[in-house]
């Protein structure tokens, strides 16, 4: 294994490496670090978690060296190297990276992105910076303010292609690249490779260098995956149940979509069990306070959607747990990403209902595995029969406790599959799953669609979170 000083990294970057505690680069590390010092474009297979944020900081840190000056003149501080991220997250985190690792060097950085006001922004790039890590929207914003000049941009990172891809920011990030000096090198960094982007790489690249941590789709060896089959209405319980049972303190819970994932946050909270969300709807102070009291252990259950998720650096995850499956395999694969780091081991945790088979088929042909399912006894297939003899009252007062909640949520809770009208009781059953789902999903989605499938915008739900519709029943 190399270290960083054999990588040719300069003593300033080494010192400042050490200072974060780093002894040896990351193999992400050791291949990308003197392939960039050398100059030449990269398309770099690496997820979050692999080190790949310093893989090309330190080298372009080290190539932007010789501009490095303390004039206060912002004439003397151009723009040289342009980071695009997808998420607001990933990219505080990126400059908060590259202001670590400069801290030796008089170079400037700055991170722009959107949700918070544009003037102090505007401020710190018209003082002078030369590495700017940017969001592509907010970017464009200030391009259009005429506040950018990147006619001097050397290096050009394109982080997270695939997810620039399905946030359906590659028109943005194409108009951007379409603002950069033609000559300059590039690095694109990508966890999974869809044709798209492999369109943009061939366009984008000249003659890249390949570097490649993980095989497309690996998922980290030291993750115990664990599917726990349940019926949908009964997974807030055994989600409750769980944390409760096994004592966890820090857990993140993946949720398919905003209202999902802030519903289950309030539900939780009124079960007791304290828990922040983190989405694209929130602020970015809301997402980072949110995220602070989940890293100090105040919050003991962060619940997320993917998009958010991506590119939070947590550390020593012990679990994850998948409320809901993601929509493709790959996401899976980011999402169980935040835990068993680092040579630790984690556990990623999937509450997977009947509706769900499809995509658990998916992801097992993914990742070329097939997970154990493990029934926790009372949530089983079995529970939904169970829950549909509940006492009337009981169904009463949990009825009585959704309307209250979907005040607040702005969301109706949709209809208990057991309940739903033409489901032919006793059909063939499903080896794993002990209901056939599709014909429950189709008969009940005009009555009520299941707020986790929700994929299109939610207007009628955001009009009620603001107050703007008026209540039709009580
Ligand atoms: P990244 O994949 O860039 O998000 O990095 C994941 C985490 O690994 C961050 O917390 C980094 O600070 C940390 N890290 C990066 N490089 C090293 C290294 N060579 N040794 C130890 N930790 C590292």
């Amino acid at each position: 294994m190399s270290t960083f000083a054999e990588l040719g990294l300069l003593p300033e970057l080494q010192k400042a490496v050490a200072d974060e505690g780093y002894t040896t680069p990351t193999p992400i590390q050791a291949q990308a670090i003197p392939v960039v010092i050398a100059g030449r474009d990269v398309m770099g297979g690496a997820q979050t978690g692999t080190g790949k944020t310093a893989a090309f900081a330190l080298p372009i840190l080290q190539r932007l060296a010789p501009h490095a000056n303390a004039s206060m003149s912002p004439a003397r501080h151009p723009v040289r190297a342009l980071i695009l991220t997808p998420t607001r997250e990933l990219a505080a985190q990126v400059q908060e990276s590259f202001k670590a690792y400069s801290k030796y060097l008089p170079l400037r950085s700055t991170v722009v992105f959107g949700g918070v006001p544009m003037d102090p922004q505007t401020a710190a790039l018209r003082s002078g910076v030369e590495i700017l890590v940017a969001t592509p929207g907010r970017l464009l914003d200030h391009a259009q303010q005429k506040m950018l000049n990147l006619q001097q941009v050397e290096v050009f990172v394109l982080d997270e292609a695939d997810r620039m891809l399905d946030m359906g920011f590659i028109p943005d990030v194409k108009r951007i690249i379409a603002m950069l000096p033609p000559k300059r090198q590039n690095l694109l960094f990508s966890a999974t490779f869809p044709d798209e982007v492999r369109r943009l790489t061939q366009a984008l690249l000249h003659e890249p260098v390949s570097v490649q941590v993980a095989p497309k789709h690996a998922t980290a060896d030291l993750v115990e995956h664990k599917v726990h089959p349940v019926p949908r209405e009964r997974k807030r319980d055994l989600l409750v149940h769980i944390i409760r049972a096994r004592d966890i303190k820090q857990v993140l819970v993946f949720c398919a979509t905003r209202l999902g994932a802030n519903r289950l946050a309030y539900q939780l909270n009124r079960d007791g069990v304290h828990a922040a969300a983190i989405h694209g709807d929130k602020s970015q102070q809301e997402r980072i306070e949110a995220l602070d009291a989940f890293k100090a252990g105040k919050v003991g259950v962060l619940v997320a959607t993917d998009v958010a998720a991506r590119g939070l650096d947590i550390e020593d995850l012990p679990y994850v747990i998948n409320y809901e499956l993601p929509n493709t395999p790959e996401d899976y694969v980011h999402r169980i990403g935040r835990t068993g780091r680092a040579g630790k081991t984690g556990e990623a945790v999937s509450l997977v209902s009947p509706d769900e088979h499809e995509k658990l088929a998916d992801i097992e042909k993914t990742i070329k595995k097939q997970i154990v399912r493990e029934i926790v006894p009372g949530y089983g297939p079995d529970a939904a029969r169970a829950s549909s003899l509940m006492p009337e009252h009981s169904e009463r007062r949990r009825d009585r406790r959704d309307r209250e909640e979907s005040k607040l949520t702005g969301q109706s809770r949709p209809a208990p599959s057991p309940r739903q009208p033409g489901k032919p009781a006793g059909k063939p059953v499903d080896p794993i799953f002990s209901q056939p789902y599709r014909e429950t999903e189709r008969a009940g989605a005009s009555a009520a669609p299941a707020a986790s499938t929700e994929p299109k915008k939610p207007q009628r739900q955001v009009a009620a979170l603001l107050g703007g519709v008026r209540k039709t029943g009580s």
